[in-house]
């Protein structure tokens, strides 16, 4: 939603984005925030003007004006329809590692499923599955499926994100993508009412799931395949190796581009000879030319500005329009 289609009626009455400028905002944004809070548990978590860079793995971006963890499902229903009725922008905040949040920040609602009762991975009844919530870790569900002896879900362990981001993703490394392995999503709609879909009504693509676009997923139920523990401890270890050998450690959001037709985008970044360009704090990765890192102080508009080059450059030289793996959200200023 853009700046000017902004309103939020706070208890002083319904302000415009133009408003928000003008420094009437913050007394609004504390009100809201703190109507908000009344209406949560006391396991909710509600903040205002919380910083977005230490919350996603590029580490750039402005504020988020209410920022929110709800303590249940009930909480988070009441965060959603709050938003819906005051038309703030919802923003759903995984582990942001596949995030560009504009260096403005978020207009709106951040609501993060952080809070522990999200974040429960249990086998079910039924052999060889798991049920994961939305805000659990893929690094904890590898590992909780290792320990089962469940096999199938090691390329999840190097993801840095959380299940839910990695469903809206449909997140895939080392030749698998997670949704070969969901029997089912539990999700809660924009209107806070919960649903239950099996990956085929979802929509599902090459690094998007639009099915998810405007839900928000509660938990899912993972296949593992059963095999013996070292067997999956040792294709964690090739696969992690395999990683850290192309791939750069400073902060980054990973792949920026999407593969298009025909070649990797990190190949053809290199074949462009971009591979290493920087502009203020960001760079194009050595290691890997898909990867733009923060080699401390970048700022959102950096990234973007690289972003451009990059895409200019394809376009130009190789007739390829590259698209964007990692979502750029919030506003400029
Ligand atoms: C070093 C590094 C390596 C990476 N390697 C890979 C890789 O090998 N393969 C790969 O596919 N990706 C990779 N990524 C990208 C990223 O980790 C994945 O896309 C990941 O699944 C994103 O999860 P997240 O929780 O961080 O989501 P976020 O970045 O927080 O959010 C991404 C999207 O998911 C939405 N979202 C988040 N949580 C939920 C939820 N509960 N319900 C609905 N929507 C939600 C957000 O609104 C946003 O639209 C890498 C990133 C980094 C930094």
């Amino acid at each position: 939603m853009g700046r000017s289609e902004t309103r939020i009626a706070g208890k002083e009455g319904c302000m415009t984005s133009a408003d928000l400028k003008t420094g009437i905002v913050p007394a609004t944004t504390e009100a809201l925030a703190g109507e908000l809070a009344r209406l949560l548990s006391p396991a909710a978590v509600v903040r205002v003007r919380e910083p977005l860079a230490k919350r996603t793995t590029l580490r750039v971006g402005g504020p988020a004006d209410v920022y929110a963890e709800p303590g249940g499902e009930a909480d988070l229903r009441v965060m959603v329809r709050f938003a819906a009725e005051r038309r703030l922008p919802l923003l759903v905040l995984g582990r942001g590692s596949n995030l560009l949040v504009r260096d403005g920040g978020w207009r709106g609602l951040v609501v993060s499923l952080a809070h522990p009762c999200f974040c429960a991975i249990e086998l079910t009844e039924e052999g060889g599955r798991l049920r994961c919530g939305g805000g659990a870790r893929l690094k904890a569900v590898a590992n909780f499926a290792k320990q089962h002896s469940l096999g199938g879900l090691e390329f999840l362990e190097g993801i840095p994100g959380s299940l839910g981001g990695a469903l809206r993703m449909n997140a895939g490394a080392m030749g698998s993508s997670i949704f070969d392995r969901v029997i089912s999503v539990r999700f809660m709609d924009l209107a806070g009412v919960t649903g239950e879909s099996a990956p085929g009504q979802l929509g599902v693509g090459y690094r998007h799931c639009p099915g998810l676009r405007d839900r928000i997923v509660l938990d899912a139920v993972l296949q593992g395949a059963p095999a013996p523990r070292e067997e999956i401890e040792e294709r964690m270890n090739q696969y992690n190796r395999k990683r850290w050998s192309t791939q750069p450690a400073a902060p980054s959001a990973g792949c920026m581009f999407k593969n298009p037709a025909g070649i990797p985008a990190g190949r053809l970044i290199e074949e462009l000879g971009l591979k290493g360009t920087r502009i203020g704090g960001a760079r194009i990765s050595l290691e890997h030319g898909n990867f733009i890192v923060n080699e401390g102080g970048a700022t959102a508009r950096d990234v973007c500005r690289l972003i451009e080059l990059i895409r200019e450059r394809a376009r130009a030289e190789r007739g390829v329009e590259l698209e964007t793996e990692v979502e750029m959200v919030g506003s400029d200023e």
